[in-house]
């Protein structure tokens, strides 16, 4: 379902992310018994499917529109339904690309959390891959085994993915069937990710190096984990921190230096004037409070105020570009880019030399058999 390869048009049953409004996106399972409701309408899912991904989609009443996008780990992402705090895609690409994640890839992950990680994961390495995922919560490993199910993503659907309930710091992650070997990354966000470091040794390969990478939010965790990285003989131990930008070509308005000074003194005004407008308003309730034991009335009556000279006409809107007026063009920033700022802890594994020499005479064997 969340393969490289994408439908062109929507069908029954069909898992599609909705985009209801900038930033607002929602999964749906299209059922054509169903209908889809927001402010600007309603959406029958009969009417949805036949449709191709990506066109845009009018209400029944004609006042609204939406997309039904095809899934993909991204989009999935912003859209799922958190039960955690989740690993966001700039920071999932770093990882992946920082740990070498490739088609075939075997990955170890914990904890499993809202699944974010494990999608875009269990895409990367795709139908060759394996990707072991624990989670220690009940409710929310229940969760992920029906949403994964759901998703294609589990191995007795044909999928690449090995969910496991269990405390990986108290239990490790060795299993009874099918155990993680050879294993080439491990990504851990867990609030203790040392404790569960010392583990990993029978899953780490032993014909070439395994690469880590640990999401802590602070860095008292991040000192803990680079001791127990260096006591379990991690090697190229770095960290990083991303922070995520989203740069906007825009333009503003080139004023000379009078203008400036008008607008500057026409916003003071603006806000002087609403302030004594409250400040008699205050009066005025406070005058009818006691009055309503008196019964005496006394109105407050506003002091017009003689506009300012140097006040601009009117304070209307200008359009960004307006070509009746000089622009700059500048950068600014976007505030809304989704992340959860961490650090990102990476360190690479490689197998002793008697490791290794071991690993070579047992696969000289394999090979001879
Ligand atoms: N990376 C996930 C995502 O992108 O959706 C979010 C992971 S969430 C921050 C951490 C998860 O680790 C929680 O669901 C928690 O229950 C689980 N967890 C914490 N300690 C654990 C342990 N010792 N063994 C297994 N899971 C654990």
């Amino acid at each position: 379902m969340f393969s490289q390869t994408q439908k062109q048009f929507i069908e029954e049953g069909d898992l599609a992310i909705v985009w209801l409004g900038k930033g607002k996106l929602t999964p749906i399972v299209l059922n054509s018994t169903e209908t889809l409701h927001n402010q600007f309408g309603a959406y029958p899912h009969s009417e949805l499917i036949g449709k191709r991904y990506g066109q845009q989609i009018a209400s029944s009443s004609k006042q609204g529109f939406i997309y039904l996008l095809h899934p993909t780990p991204e989009l999935w992402t912003l859209a799922l339904p958190h039960r955690t705090q989740i690993v966001y895609t700039p920071d999932v690409s770093a990882i992946v690309q920082k740990l070498r994640i490739v088609e075939g890839s075997r990955v170890i992950e914990a904890g499993t959390g809202s699944g974010s990680m494990t999608h875009a994961l269990s895409r990367t390495i795709g139908p060759t891959g394996k990707l072991y995922t624990f989670e220690y919560h009940e409710t929310r490993y229940q969760t992920a085994l029906k949403e994964f199910t759901d998703h294609k993503m589990m191995e007795d659907v044909g999928g690449n993915t090995v969910l496991t309930h269990r405390d990986v710091c108290k239990q490790g992650f060795v299993l009874k069937e099918s155990s993680p070997e050879d294993i080439h990354s491990v990504f851990l966000d867990l609030p203790a990710p040392w404790e569960a470091i010392e583990h990993l040794g029978p899953c780490l390969r032993k014909n070439g190096g395994t690469r880590i990478c640990c999401f802590s939010p602070c860095m008292e965790q991040v000192q803990r984990t680079v001791q127990s990285l260096r006591e379990n003989k991690w090697t190229e131990i770095q960290m990083i921190r991303l922070d995520h930008k989203l740069w906007m070509a825009r333009k503003t308005r080139d004023m000379d230096i009078e203008e400036a000074l008008d607008r500057l003194r026409f916003v003071k005004r603006k806000r002087l004037d609403g302030l004594e407008r409250r400040r008699q308003r205050q009066l005025q309730e406070n005058n009818t409070a006691d009055d309503d034991s008196s019964e005496t009335q006394t109105t407050v009556v506003e002091e017009p105020r003689a506009p300012s000279p140097t006040l601009p006409a009117t304070n209307k809107r200008i359009r960004e570009g307006d070509e009746a007026y000089n622009w700059i063009n500048v950068c600014k920033l976007e505030s809304e880019v989704k992340s959860h700022t961490s650090y990102l802890l990476f360190a690479l594994h490689l197998p002793s030399a008697n490791e290794q020499n071991t690993a070579e005479v047992v696969s000289a064997e394999k090979e001879s058999d």
